[in-house]
Formats: structure tokens, sequence, C-alpha cells
């Protein structure tokens, strides 16, 4: 039997409607902050990631899946080794949202000078070549914002209250989320910054693992999550960036926790907080669920180089994104659930298979007026009719037997009391709708 790739999921059942539930409550509470839809391709070319995410990120050198046509796979088979590829050959399926989001307004001039800012927000599905385990998935689905544009620490503080928002009307009360937050500099103080962090790695050389001397030359400040305890420990006593921030990145981050004060947000502060993605300044923040076990369930922060890094004119940027899966996970933990019900239906039973064409228009005519409506295909008894309606939790049964096609007529029994009662044909659609209101 096939089978699906290990580390990705079919989506089907209360699972799909927990993913739409999930973009229905993104839908309408980012819409009341100006935010509208886009969806990019999932496959980019490996620069728009390299650009954005950083040659030295794991998400880059180790996770991301490289995609290649059949006809240049069996070309690089060949020839061992993609060297010769030009850089529209070499490409790869998004391990996050926002360098093609990014690559895409860039592309697309959604910013014009001195046009207003682009908001937008995305449903999508990422891919990373992770060791699979419990909330880590080689294919998950995320949730996330880009704006574009904006500059200012509102935008920061709204982001945020827009993520917490989000959370609390997914189902998650605030108390048992932790958001952390943290500012890393721009390009005015970060570039000493990075230094003093080389130094200090390069000073406790023979206590730190391989990849943090490796990352200590590309990007050291990514050995404050390294995943080697001991390393994470030595980095504890490292120059911490809200230390060495300049003037303006230090107003703006006292700014970010001014205006969340004021919203009323609870939040501590992470000084080794970096995010594993190498295109942040200055504001960094991520929410956990503190009792999931599932690691980070959203994070994000501001990105004010990217736009240029991948083309653009300078342009400044925040968002955040929120992975599925986790939060699927993290709900189930606290005893909740992404799950909406299934809506009730209506059932359309015919006595024999006589009654077929008249089943058949009845239960046309109910869903053109928008009900939802099943009948029977398979020739059942109307007895295992009744049982199938009450497995889909229909609350009105639509009866049809000779007599009522005689008297061109129905009858709706009230699957609850099992009353039934006879209505002229032609009101079938009001007779149902107004049982369905009650
Ligand atoms: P990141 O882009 O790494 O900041 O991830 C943002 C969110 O996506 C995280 O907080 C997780 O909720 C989720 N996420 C990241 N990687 C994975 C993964 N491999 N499997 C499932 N969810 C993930």
């Amino acid at each position: 039997m096939a089978q699906r790739v290990q580390g990705t999921e079919d989506l089907f059942g209360g699972y799909m409607r927990a993913w739409q539930h999930m973009q229905d409550v993104a839908r309408d509470l980012f819409g009341a902050y100006g935010f509208d839809m886009v969806e990019t391709p999932a496959i980019e070319q490996v620069d728009t990631f390299v650009h954005g995410i950083g040659e030295s990120t794991d998400v880059v050198r180790k996770e991301m899946f490289r995609v290649v046509s059949g006809a240049l796979f069996e070309n690089l088979l060949g020839q061992g080794s993609e060297a010769g590829l030009k850089p529209k050959q070499r490409l790869a399926m998004r391990p996050e949202g926002t360098a093609g989001v990014v690559r895409a307004a860039v592309e697309n001039n959604m910013v014009p000078q001195g046009a207003a800012s682009a908001k937008l927000w995305y449903a999508e599905a990422m891919f990373r070549g992770e060791r699979p385990q419990k909330g880590r998935l080689r294919q998950f689905h995320q949730v996330g914002v880009e704006w574009l544009g904006a500059a200012d620490p509102a935008a920061d503080a709204e982001c945020i209250v827009m993520l917490m928002e989000y959370y609390k009307r997914l189902g998650f009360d605030s108390s048992p989320l932790k958001l952390s937050i943290n500012s890393m500099g721009d390009a005015v103080c970060r570039p000493a910054y990075r230094e003093r962090v080389r130094q200090f790695i390069l000073d406790h050389a023979d206590e730190m693992c391989e990849d943090c001397l490796e990352r200590a030359e590309i990007n050291p400040l990514r050995s404050f999550d390294c995943k080697n305890d001991h390393c994470r420990e030595v980095m504890r006593d490292a120059p911490l960036a809200k230390d060495n921030l300049c003037d303006d990145c230090a107003e703006h981050y006292a700014q970010v926790k001014r205006y969340l004060d004021a919203a009323g947000v609870s939040y501590v502060e992470d000084p080794t907080l970096v995010r594993g993605l190498d295109y942040y300044t200055r504001t960094v923040f991520e929410v956990e669920a503190v009792d999931g076990g599932v690691g980070a369930i959203g994070g994000g922060g501001r990105y004010d180089g990217l736009m240029e890094l991948e083309g653009g004119k300078p342009t400044p940027g925040i968002g955040f994104a929120v992975g599925f899966e986790r939060i699927a996970l993290a709900l189930a933990a606290q005893g909740g659930s992404l799950e909406t019900p299934q809506p009730g239906c209506v059932y359309v039973a015919g006595t024999s298979a006589d009654e077929r064409e008249a089943v058949f228009s009845a239960t046309l005519a109910l869903r053109q007026a928008g009900v939802r409506t099943e009948a029977d295909y398979q020739g059942r008894s109307l007895k295992s009719q009744f049982k199938q309606a009450d497995k889909l939790g229909a609350r009105v049964c639509v009866v049809i037997g000779p007599d009522e096609v005689a008297a061109n007529a129905v009858t709706l029994r009230d699957m609850e009391t099992h009353e039934q009662t006879q209505v002229p044909a032609a009101e079938l659609v009001s007779a149902v709708t107004e049982r369905l209101a009650k």
C-alpha cells in the first residue's frame, strides 16, 4: 500500500475543519486590522530564502526541500553537483512564509514609494526537512501576517496585540500562554554587538560545540538558541542585545513595551530570544503554551532590512507566523479543541426507487436555498435511511412516498420528537428553514 511521506499528514474530517476554522478566525480578526489575504507559490528560487532567511541558518543549510524537474534530476545525477545550475533552476519548497511574501511585494510593487503600507496575511503549507517528531513535521501549516511599510513601534505592538487576541479567539486562555519579547538591534548597533558575541564565543571556544564555532564566524547570535544545553548555559554570560542597543533601538523597544502595557498584554522580556532566522531586526517575539509541551506555537518580529535583501527599496516590515498543528496539540493538552461541529443537515428519504426523481428535485431545491442536504444513493430501506440521517446529525427528514408524490406534497419528520407533518411540495424550502431556525 502506498504511504504518505514520514512527517506529513492528511487533513480530513474534523482536523480539516479545524484548519479551516483557524483560517476563518484569522480572516475575521486580521481583516478588522486591515490585512488582506495573499498566496505565493509553494516553490521559490533558493536565493529568495538565502537572501531573506540567511545562508548560515539551519533552515537554509539543512532543512529546505530542494526541487528539481525530472529532466534536471537525471542531469544532476550524471554530474553529481548543482554547481552549473542557474539561479532560476535552483528551487526549493518554502520553509516559511515571510521571504516569499516579501519577494512578491517587491516583484509586484505592493508598497510604492509614498503609498500606504501593504498588510497581508496567509494560510499555507510549509516544508522543512526536519526529523519528524511530535509537533515537528516536514509539511506543516502556518497562518501568518506581514505588514510592509510601517516603522512605528505602534505597528509592532498592534501585531503582538492582534496575535494574542488570535490565540484567545482560537480558544486559549491568556494565562497558560507565555509571550516572550526582545530587541535584536538594527544595522546601526547590531554589527558591533555581533562582534562582541563572536569574541565571547571565541573566548569560550573550548566549551562550545563545533556548530557554535562555525556560527561564531557566520552568525554568532544563533548560539543563544543552540540545541546543545551546555552551549546555552555558557551563553548565559554572553553580552545581551538589550545592553547593546543604540539610542533609536532602545527608544523603539521601550515604546513597544509602553504600548503593550497600555493594551494590557502581559509579556516577559527574554534577552536571549534571537529566533532562528537571520532577517529579524529590533522587536522579536515568541509565544509558548505553558502546559502544551510542544514548544513555540507562534512567533515573529521586525525585519527592516528584508525588502532590500530581496531586491526592493528600503522598506520596514514586521510579521508573525502561527503553526496550526502545534496549536491543535496545545489546545488538546488543555482539554480544548479547534474543531468546530459539523453543521446540522436535512435528510431527504424516499420509500422506494419510484420516488427517486421527487427525492432528487427536493434535495436540489434545498441545496439551492443553501441548506446542507443529504439523500440516499444506495437504495436503503426507509428505516436505515432514518438511521443514516441520525448519524449525520439531521434535525429534519423530508420523507417522500407514493402518497406524497400523488398529493404533490412532502412529509417533514422531526428527528428528535419523530413528529410528522405533511406540507405542500411548493412550501418545502420555507417549511424546512423555519424548522431549522427553531
Ligand atoms: P518559525 O517560522 O520557525 O518561527 O515557526 C513559526 C511557528 O510555526 C512555530 O511557532 C511553530 O508553531 C510552527 N512550526 C515551525 N516549524 C514547525 C514544524 N517543523 N512542524 C510543525 N510546526 C512548526
